[in-house]
């Protein structure tokens, strides 16, 4: 019998990049044990309509509260470990944290670990409005010793508004990739040395190839952490390298 844990994602935030996740952590699981296996995933996916509203109005009292009672029913139905679906949730990960008694797989120190262990220092982030002005993400990474460079702030705007208006919406704009290009080209010029794409659906949109710095992807990094985690006490297997 293989020794899997059971991952729990609280997802929905939005759909889009819950649907990578679930693909992304099968797929590794599949390649570590070979043969039929997939993964043991339980999904709480929430209505992204109320909490886009809550964001948006600064409640993140009210919001932590659905994160934290969505959290609990995936740990009834089995989960094993946690995991949020969004790097702009990991803003109420603390009220999650208080009421799961399984380990929480952060997406920002994953991401922090990664970029450490390849030498990385100084990053260039995408991501939300909230993920890249306020502190609770950039101020994680830069306490885990990184240099955070964000987009001019005449972008911010636009990088925010992309991920609202379209990836969400599950729609990819050829536009939207070289607006994102130029943006990445110009943290670059200040010294970025990688670009974390700091918002789990702008993998969607942006990849190696259209990168003018190599891609962190924090959908790929958080999965990737949560199948080592839930591999990491069975023997035969080949853990999948990013
Ligand atoms: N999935 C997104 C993120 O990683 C943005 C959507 C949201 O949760 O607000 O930040």
């Amino acid at each position: 019998m293989i020794n899997v844990k059971t991952i729990g994602l609280i997802g929905g935030m939005s759909w889009e990049s819950t649907a990578a996740y679930y693909r992304l952590i099968n797929e590794m699981t599949a390649e570590a044990l070979g043969g039929l296996h997939s993964a043991k995933i339980v999904v709480v996916s929430i209505d992204y309509h109320d909490l886009e509203r809550l964001q948006a109005t600064s409640d993140w009292i009210t919001a932590g509260e659905i994160l934290a009672r969505t959290g609990e029913q995936a740990q009834a139905a089995g989960a094993e470990m946690m995991l949020i679906c969004s790097n702009t949730m990991h803003k109420v990960a603390h009220a999650v944290v208080d009421r799961i008694s399984v380990p929480l797989v952060h997406i920002g120190e994953a991401t922090a670990h990664c970029l450490i262990a390849n030498g990385v220092t100084t990053i260039g982030l995408l991501g939300t409005r909230y993920t890249m002005c306020q502190d609770f993400y950039t101020g994680l990474l830069e306490e885990m010793g990184l240099e955070v460079i964000l987009p001019e702030s005449s972008s911010i705007n636009m990088v925010n508004s992309v991920i609202f208006n379209e990836l969400r919406h599950g729609v990819i704009n050829d536009e939207s990739r070289e607006n994102y290009r130029k943006v990445i080209e110009s943290m670059k010029q200040r010294g970025a040395q990688a670009v974390v794409l700091g918002c789990t659906e702008v993998g969607l949109l942006v990849n190696e190839a259209t990168s003018p710095l190599p891609v962190y992807n924090t959908t790929r990094i958080h999965a990737h952490a949560a199948v080592h985690r839930s591999l990491a006490d069975e023997k035969n297997c080949r853990l999948p390298r990013l």
